[in-house]
């Protein structure tokens, strides 16, 4: 393990790499990064990233974010099989149908998608948001206009919710967050009656119900982080959140919210992303992003929505 670590330091010295590791990457990975942050945080840092090549610790969707912005840049994911159930839940072809119809009925809207989303999908939207900002966006649409949200309904629900703007849902989850059992995060709240509840608002509405707090990885760190005496979290999202929570605020205690199938929930296409994986993709230069035609339009998009 030492031995691999001291190699991918040595390789991103001579390939002139930045390595950028999502918050639901092993904590092993996020050690090893330049950067480390939610979707919102890394499409960002991939903005300013100065060496020729970015490796992108993360899953499909994040990496082609990345190449959008820098096209210039080479982007490389260390396992390119690494996706996303819920971009996934959104094809393009099935969204411009639905669109299509819509605009036919004589309903003026402007869609606005989640970042977890595919380019093509990228491209078929007004606005992308991420949990960081997707509240600020959506009171940006102007009134006339109805919003189609995709793919996630949870957080649509959610932000219907905050912002009081009812909006058309399209019926697509994230599998990871689905499936937190209220039933058992109510018998762990009543063994720790004094325990903060976080949850990722890509939960169902019977988890959100029962939380504290509910926000994207980052808002969750800001919020921990105000408690200056120590607490005991709930934590409902991505079990490797926990790593980034007790590196930064160590004095309090983190425990996962149980799921239905096990005792805590890892997204199974981050965890493709390895140490291994890692270091041969750096030797290697690939797999790699490559542009694609959907991207140029797509790229508008993400940074008037993003980075304005
Ligand atoms: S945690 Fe959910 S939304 Fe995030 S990459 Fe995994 S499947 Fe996609």
């Amino acid at each position: 393990m030492i031995d691999l670590v001291e190699e991918i330091s040595h390789l991103k010295k001579q390939k002139q790499a930045t390595i950028l590791a999502h918050y639901y990457q092993e904590g092993e990975i996020q050690e090893l990064a330049d950067f480390t942050g939610d979707s919102l945080k890394l499409a960002r840092a991939a903005t300013q990233v100065e060496t020729p090549v970015i490796v992108f610790c993360g899953v499909h969707f994040m990496a082609e974010t990345a190449k959008m912005l820098n096209p210039e840049k080479q982007v490389l994911l260390p396992d390119l099989q690494a996706g996303c159930s819920l971009a996934d839940s959104c094809p393009a072809n099935k969204l411009a149908r639905f669109q299509e119809m819509l605009r036919e009925n004589g309903r003026k809207l402007h869609t606005v998608t989640y970042i977890n989303s595919s380019a093509a999908v990228k491209a078929l939207s007004d606005w992308i948001v991420t949990s960081g900002n997707a509240e600020e966006i959506i009171r940006r649409v102007p009134a006339e206009y109805e919003i189609l949200f995709a793919p996630d309904r949870h957080l649509g629900q959610y932000l219907q919710e905050v912002t009081g703007r009812k909006m058309i849902l399209w019926n697509g989850s994230c599998m990871v967050h689905e499936i937190f059992s209220v039933g058992d995060l109510l018998k762990v709240k009543k063994q720790m009656p004094r325990a903060l509840t976080i949850a990722h608002p890509e939960c169902p509405a019977n988890i959100r119900e029962h939380s504290d707090f509910v926000g994207g990885t980052e808002g969750m760190l800001k919020y921990v982080g105000g408690f200056k005496e120590p607490m005991d979290f709930l934590v409902a999202t991505e079990a490797n959140m926990m790593w980034q929570l007790e590196s930064k605020f160590s004095r309090h205690r983190y425990h996962p919210v149980p799921g239905i199938t096990c005792a805590c929930n890892k997204c199974p296409h981050m965890a493709r992303n390895t140490l291994e994986k890692l270091r041969d993709c750096l030797a290697a230069g690939r797999p790699e992003i490559t542009w694609q035609p959907e991207f140029g339009k797509a790229r508008e998009v993400l940074q008037r929505s993003l980075l304005n």
